[in-house]
């Protein structure tokens, strides 16, 4: 059976953290669906588009990983995509307990998924979208937490509504 991961999260916008864990995570599964969730009544920090396109551009020469977005449960989408792996980044003992509740439960919606986690670099411990977005409303560089490859556009705000 083919071993097939999604990586779900917000990616608002996609840090060295999030391109890490990808990476590492590449020679344990098939392929590794990067989904982002979205919410079509809450607009995000940088459109829905440059994100999908920002994946893109940085995993253009993976052929393990596939860009999507999904609306509503991760255990839905799971079934929906035929993925029996939900692949999450662990920073911190507070991500722990918050995606302990959230594993467990997808489990309970969909049996047939198994969530991985895997630990952070110490070095991207404290990497997060949310600082991210702030450096960048201030006016900051944020070349060192964003990959290289879009860090131009993520410091030059060209795609902010
Ligand atoms: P969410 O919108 O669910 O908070 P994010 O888009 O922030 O998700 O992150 C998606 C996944 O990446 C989560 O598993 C999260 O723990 C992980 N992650 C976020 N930042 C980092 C980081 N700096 N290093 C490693 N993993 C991270």
């Amino acid at each position: 059976m083919e071993r097939i991961a999604i990586f779900p999260g917000s990616f608002d916008p996609i840090t060295v953290g999030h391109e890490s864990i990808v990476r590492r995570a590449m020679p344990i599964f098939d392929k590794i669906i990067i989904a982002i969730g979205y919410n079509s009544a809450k607009k995000g920090f940088f459109p829905l588009k440059e994100r999908i396109k920002w994946i893109e551009e940085i995993f253009k020469n993976d052929s393990k990983i596939v860009v999507d977005k999904y609306e509503g449960l991760t255990a839905e989408y799971c079934k929906k995509i035929n993925a029996n792996y939900i692949l999450r980044g662990l920073r911190t003992a507070a991500d722990f307990e918050y995606e302990r509740a959230i594993g467990q439960m997808n489990k309970m919606l969909n049996n047939k998924v198994e969530t991985i986690f895997m630990l952070t670099k110490p070095e991207h411990s404290p990497i997060s979208s949310t600082i991210v977005r702030d450096i960048i409303r201030h006016g900051g560089d944020a070349s060192l937490f964003v990959p290289k490859e879009i860090e131009y556009e993520i410091n030059n705000n060209t795609s902010l509504n």
